[in-house]
């Protein structure tokens, strides 16, 4: 492993993750962390996040060969402003920012002397903060890794190691390219789940306990993804306006379309269509992508 001493910037969900997952399959290489809350400091200290935890980012990144930004995606500008004065000059700066055109200028803006190679691990929970993370959350899960064209290509093959040792199976992506992938695979799904777990809400009361009640008729999965954080979501929309409202275009104009079939009593059409989908359901677990067992194994926890 090129890198011997990781920095990590954010001990949410991702960093704790990340510096869990070093300590587990890389043992030889160092880690420090840094968050900007003390509370999240102690808990990661507590928790054994990194191996030292640090009181500025500064003090984190002094010695790195490996920075990792793990803020919000609206944080990263300013959480990287603090560390280019101490960041030693060969070290290389990524992140886990869930849009990557605009992390990836923040960061340039704020390092532009410095080699900067964005990333996104397409893993997560609905959890955050420095209880949320766990060693084991980019096994078998895709990182994308989306250099610029004139990215250093050793630099590039030491991250895809690095992210590889961690569990995670690599692509190398265009950064315009992803932004468009993840709008309609994370973004406009936890858009809408947002959308219809606020329309229940703004029910009437005896109809929202019927909603809290019935929720295992497919609500409930809505509630799961409509609980992620809501600062990293607000910056994931704010920093990927044009792709998402892109893929929500498509969106209505297709719901416009099976609203139409419903209306005209077409049940050929809603059969297809249905046919289709849930053959892509059936390909995510082919991948193991999912689990295949029904309402996700989750009626096997309860027994
Ligand atoms: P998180 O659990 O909320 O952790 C983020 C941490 O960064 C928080 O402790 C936050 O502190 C801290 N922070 C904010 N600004 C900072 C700064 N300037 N300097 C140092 N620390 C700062 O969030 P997360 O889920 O780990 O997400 C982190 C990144 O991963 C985001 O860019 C997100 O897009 C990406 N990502 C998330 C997921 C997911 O499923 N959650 C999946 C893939 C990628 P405060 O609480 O005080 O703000």
């Amino acid at each position: 492993m090129k890198f011997q001493r990781v920095a990590i910037i954010g001990l949410g969900l991702l960093g704790g993750s990340i510096g869990l997952a070093v300590r587990a399959y890389l043992p030889g290489v160092a880690t420090t962390g840094y968050d900007r809350d003390p509370a999240t400091r102690a808990r990661a200290a507590e928790r054994g996040l990194a191996e030292a935890i640090c009181e500025s980012a500064a003090e984190a990144v002094r010695d790195a060969d490996l920075v990792i930004f793990c803020v919000p995606p609206g944080a990263m500008g300013a959480a990287a402003a603090e560390i280019a004065q101490a960041l030693p000059a060969h070290a290389l700066v990524s992140d886990v920012g869930s849009s990557k055109q605009s992390v990836a200028k923040a960061l340039g803006e704020a390092l532009p002397n410095h080699a900067v190679i964005p990333a996104h691990p397409v893993a997560g929970t609905e959890n955050s903060g420095p209880e949320a993370g766990f060693a084991e959350l980019f096994q078998n899960r895709w990182c994308i890794v989306t250099p610029a064209e004139d990215a250093d290509k050793l630099l590039l093959s030491d991250l895809v190691e690095f992210w590889e040792a961690l569990g995670a199976n690599v692509e190398v992506m265009d950064p315009l390219h992803h932004d468009l992938v993840l709008a309609v695979t994370s973004h406009l799904p936890h858009l809408i789940a947002y959308t219809i777990v606020g329309t229940a809400s703004d029910l009437e009361d005896v109809t929202q306990s019927e909603v809290i009640k019935y929720s295992a008729g497919g609500f409930r999965d809505f509630t799961r993804i409509a609980a992620s954080d809501p600062t990293m979501w607000r910056d994931v929309f704010l920093n990927n306006k044009d792709a998402v409202l892109e893929m929500l275009q498509r969106f209505s104009e297709d719901l416009a379309v099976l609203q139409r079939a419903i209306r005209l009593g077409d049940g050929d059409q809603l059969f297809d269509h249905f046919t289709r989908t849930r053959a892509i359901r059936r390909s995510i677990i082919a991948e193991g992508q999912d689990d295949a067992r029904p309402d996700f194994g989750r009626s096997d926890h309860r027994a």
